[in-house]
């Protein structure tokens, strides 16, 4: 399967101590086929290899990292990029009840990723009612009901002689006046696409106005799935897609294709029979899954946290010996918004408590306050910023025009800086002796 195949290349590469662009190519050859053995979309790959091997030769190693782990990492970001990058979730309707329409080919997994996914909705608090609307085989119904006894989900059916749009349309009636916020429609598939199954999902589609046409498709048909989806999408439009049977033999190309094809998100994933096995679809998850590698991807992740320790022991070097720029201190409130609330953080620095900070930051939107910051430090020229000495009056006049801002403003952030400076020196003191930890200014 593909992960194997995938930990045999990079096996290759661990070895190597740098890696050339002949390894590199050799070791794309090989992921090349892998996925196109694993009936990944043909274009895709080709443009998957392309950008990994641009970004793979001649890059630098991270310290900590041989090259072929490098490698693995570049490999890993581009699959999670393939994939979407975030995770897409549900969305509902703000005036309810939110109508889900569950569409697909017979035997992708309609019926029973409805009554799972039904049956997540009901834990989470929500009262969600299931709809037959597969007239066409009798079995299909009852498998329905099957379906909601199990999950404790009520299901409304109206028999095989009423037309889908008719049961649909009683169905939100019925619905309404019993105050299911939630109603996820079970439609017919059909062996193909044909005009006759996109014409009746047109009109229901029209009849119900859904939040969302999910579109189920069966991993284990590969390419066919992406082909499928494209379709479907084109013809009926589709919002989000359930990717069935990724816990059977599946190649898991379909995965990797669908987004990039269709640009439409995979919602979840269906992993088994039971009723926590339809996941929210992670790419991130899905990629190390891809790529079998827990054990090198937690290490890549170590590595990254090292990196970024690195930088901030650099920075508290050059505070010490007082070379702190106004440069270090845009890319310090940068770093700093990555993190998350500042508030928090404050907590988080040794020494603080001593300083008042509390106090010094009453009154100030710390997150308004950033960016007025980074736009006046952002009209500075480089020499203006690693040498605030010069900032005469001119200087000061051109910048605060530069970033619609006054003077006023940028001499507070000059002595905000100075104050800044002055705190570090005092904190440093303070720890002498101690093992300091992360200084974030
Ligand atoms: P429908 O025709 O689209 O309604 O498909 P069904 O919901 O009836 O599912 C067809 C078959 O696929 C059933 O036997 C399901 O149990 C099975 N199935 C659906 N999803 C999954 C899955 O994620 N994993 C596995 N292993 N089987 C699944
Ligand atoms: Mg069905």
């Amino acid at each position: 399967n593909l992960s194997a195949k995938l930990q045999e290349v990079f096996k290759q590469l661990r070895g190597k101590g740098v890696l050339t662009e002949d390894d590199v190519k050799a070791a794309m050859r090989e992921v090349k086929i892998a996925l196109l053995e694993a009936d990944v979309n043909f274009k895709i790959v080709k443009d998957f290899i392309k950008t990994v091997t641009e970004r793979a030769v001649g890059v630098e190693v991270l310290q900590g990292l041989n090259p072929g782990q490098q490698v693995i990492k570049i490999v890993n970001d581009e699959l999670i990029s393939l994939m979407g990058s975030t995770q897409s979730r549900l969305t509902y309707s703000n005036r309810p009840p939110t109508v889900y329409m569950m569409v697909g080919l017979q035997g992708a997994g309609k019926t029973t990723s409805s009554g799972k996914l039904a049956g997540q909705l009901r834990k989470q608090g929500r009262n969600p009612l299931l709809v037959a609307c597969d007239i066409y085989r009798p079995a299909a119904i009852k498998q329905l009901q099957v379906v909601g006894k199990n999950y404790g989900i009520p299901v409304f059916e109206m028999g095989t002689e009423v037309s889908p749009v008719e049961i649909s349309k009683k169905a939100l009636e019925y619905a309404a006046e019993q105050h299911h916020d939630v109603v996820l429609i079970d439609t017919a598939g059909r062996l193909h696409i044909n005009e006759e199954l996109m014409q009746e999902l047109l009109d229901i589609k029209a009849t119900v106005r859904p939040q969302e046409v999910l579109l189920v498709v069966d991993a284990m048909t590969g390419q066919d799935a992406v082909t499928v989806a494209g379709s479907f999408d084109s013809q009926l439009g589709v919002d989000g897609i359930i990717m069935t049977k990724l816990d059977g033999d599946a190649r898991g190309g379909a995965a990797l294709s669908v987004r990039s094809v269709t640009n439409k998100p995979i919602k979840y994933i269906g992993m088994g029979e039971k009723m926590e096995d339809l996941e929210p679809f992670y790419p991130d998850r899905m990629a190390s899954r891809i790529l079998g590698m827990g054990d090198v991807l937690s290490l890549i992740d170590k590595v990254q946290q090292n990196i970024d320790e690195q930088e901030a022991m650099e920075m508290q070097k050059k505070m010490r010996s007082n070379e702190f720029t106004l440069e270090d201190f845009l890319s310090q409130m940068q770093q700093i918004k990555k993190m998350g609330p500042l508030k928090d953080l404050m907590g988080m620095i040794p020494g603080m408590n001593g300083l008042n900070l509390e106090k010094a930051m009453e009154g100030v939107d710390p997150a308004k306050e950033m960016v007025k910051v980074e736009a006046i430090i952002q009209s500075m020229t480089k020499e203006e910023r690693s040498n605030p000495s010069i900032l005469n009056g001119p200087r000061k006049k051109r910048i605060a025009n530069g970033c619609g801002r006054t003077i006023a403003d940028v001499n507070r952030l000059l002595k905000q800086f100075e104050e800044m400076k002055k705190m570090m020196k005092q904190m440093n003191n303070m720890q002498k002796g101690k093992k300091g930890k992360l200084p974030f200014f």
